[in-house]
């Protein structure tokens, strides 16, 4: 590292996610480690910094009541005596420390990656969505002080402007991931995030990439589960976890279709009824008014919606059983719908698995949806066990999903992962023994710690297995719209004025308004990735 590079570090305080934090917490997590650090020279909170401007424990510190973050950053990189600013900005209200690793790497790949234009660290893969440290350097905060309509907001900017700017985003390096896995102070690892509660095993499709139910696979070693998730244990299950409702999301759904259930109803409104947000997926055959209806009045945060094909000939090719017209028609009913009620959610997404039978029809697809869904995700995943080529390979760290969420199978038994699709790894039983007791048990505990000290191959599901990589995202810019590229799928973000074509209210600042105020987990990830947000706020 250039010893000679200072940096200033602006911290912006939003108070509807600060609000839970101590006066310690904040000196031990966040003042101590950015004032001590020897490569940074001063340090500004901004914001809400009412409660915590009596922390004044350095020379380097200053507060401000400025709420103007981007100015704030500009002024700070302006100063002759520091090569950029480091922007710390963390929506969550959840516990977590910055640490002089995550400062040292993010200093280090900015000054490798991008001198003097915007750096960018991903924490998604840690995983840790809610913290995205950044680097502006003097060239960038040229081109953005000369053009105030510009946004500060790396997406975008990657997306739309990287002639103008020099923009690059790194992945956390294994020492700095491995001091965050171990900080008992990450609260964020302490519970799981997202619980998968498999609602029904049954599907009415036979889909021909379905590790789960198609007619290419002998699945009858698996058809000693029961068939449907008991509405008590669910009840039970989310009782328990009811402290963590507002950073968790509830999916009643794993690898069978939801419809499929007797009790979904029941599932999604006790899920909504407790306050947690519930998202899913589903095939989208067995919609009908009244469902569609129901799923508004639940407020349910997300529906992602898998459409293998942009005509009824390829669709219907892969998608066995399904009929295309039907499908696109509760499609088109829950976008009017929405519409005529004046709401934003659900949320809709559209997947698209490319086979030989639809990969010709993915422009179809996005011109066809984009708008009407807020995402369309084109994968080239795991198709019946054989794994795909990647669009990209980050070298191996220790895999998210083991610090992030579960998946509980129609028995009580907890998984780690959907791509243990035949169960070799139980890590308990949810039906006998509390969910927070499984999370934090001995199995679990074990196989974090393999990952952790790279011994990942000794777990045989995770020695053959590569989505571990998975949320290692690229950004780049497509004409008019944002392509998030990971390694086995492409994310299309709806361009604004598509999206605003097919939402509520008119205006940008409605769609979000309403969004934010009916959304909790997901909100964070969802301003980080629609180019809406900046735009609206
Ligand atoms: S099987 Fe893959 S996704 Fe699952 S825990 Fe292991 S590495 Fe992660």
């Amino acid at each position: 590292m250039n010893s000679s590079c200072l940096f200033n570090v602006v911290i912006f305080i939003d108070s509807r996610f600060w609000s839970r934090r101590t006066d310690a917490e904040v000196l031990t997590d966040w003042l101590k480690p950015v004032t001590s650090h020897s490569r940074i020279k001063n340090v500004v909170v901004a914001g809400d910094v009412g409660r915590f401007a009596h922390l004044k424990i350095s020379p380097k510190l200053t507060f401000v009541s400025d709420t103007d973050e981007r100015a704030l950053l500009l002024r700070q990189c302006a100063h002759p005596e520091v090569e950029g600013v480091l922007r710390l900005h963390h929506i969550s209200k959840l516990r977590f420390p910055i640490m002089p690793q995550l400062l040292d790497a993010t200093i280090e790949g900015y000054l490798k990656e991008a001198p003097g234009g915007y750096f960018q660290m991903d924490l998604a893969d840690l995983p840790y969505p809610y913290l995205t440290p950044e680097i502006l350097g003097k060239d960038a905060a040229l081109v953005l002080q000369a053009k105030p309509g510009l946004a500060l907001d790396w997406n975008q900017l990657k997306s739309f402007h990287s002639q103008e700017i020099r923009l690059e985003r790194g992945i956390l390096p294994y020492e700095a991931r491995l001091a965050y896995l171990e900080n008992a102070h990450v609260e964020y690892f302490t519970f799981p995030k997202f619980m998968a509660l498999e609602s029904s095993r049954l599907c009415n499709l036979r889909c021909t990439m379905c590790v789960t139910h198609s007619d290419f696979i002998d699945h009858s070693h698996l058809n000693k589960y029961p068939k449907h998730f008991d509405l008590a244990k669910y009840k039970w299950i989310l009782d328990q976890m009811e402290p963590y409702k507002d950073f968790m999301s509830i999916a009643p759904q794993f690898q069978g279709e939801p419809f499929m259930a007797p009790h979904i109803s029941d599932m999604i409104a006790y899920a909504r009824q407790k306050g947690f947000c519930v998202g899913f997926t589903s095939n989208a055959t067995l919609w009908n008014d009244e469902i569609i209806d129901f799923l508004i009045d639940q407020e349910v945060n997300n529906l992602c919606v898998s459409l293998d094909g942009a005509t009824k000939e390829s669709y219907e090719r892969v998608r066995i059983g399904a009929n295309f017209d039907t499908v696109v028609g509760n499609l088109n009913k829950l976008v009017n719908r929405k519409l005529e009620r004046g709401v934003v959610l659900p949320w809709l997404s559209i997947n698209m698995t490319l086979m030989p039978e639809n990969r010709h029809e993915q422009e179809k697809l996005l011109s066809e949806w984009l708008g009407k869904a807020y995402l369309v995700s084109i994968n080239n995943t795991c198709i019946n066990h054989v794994v795909p080529e990647k669009f990209h390979q980050p070298d191996r760290y220790p895999c998210p999903y083991l610090w992030e969420g579960v998946h509980l199978l129609t028995n009580g038994e907890v998984i780690a992962c959907c791509r243990d699709s035949d169960y070799e790894e139980v890590m308990g039983n949810a039906f006998d023994t509390p969910m927070l007791d499984i999370w934090n048990g001995e199995k679990y505990k074990l196989f974090r710690r393999l990952h952790a000290t790279k011994q990942w191959n000794d777990i045989p599901i995770c020695a053959r297995c590569d989505t571990w990589m998975c949320k290692t995202k690229k950004t780049v810019g497509d004409g008019d719209r944002m392509i998030m590229q990971y390694p086995f799928y492409r994310q299309y973000i709806s361009p604004a004025n598509r999206l605003a074509d097919y939402s509520v209210g008119g205006t940008l600042e409605e769609i979000w308004g309403s969004l934010k105020s009916a959304t909790k987990k997901v909100t964070g990830s969802l301003l980080n990735l629609n180019p809406l947000w900046r735009k609206a706020s």
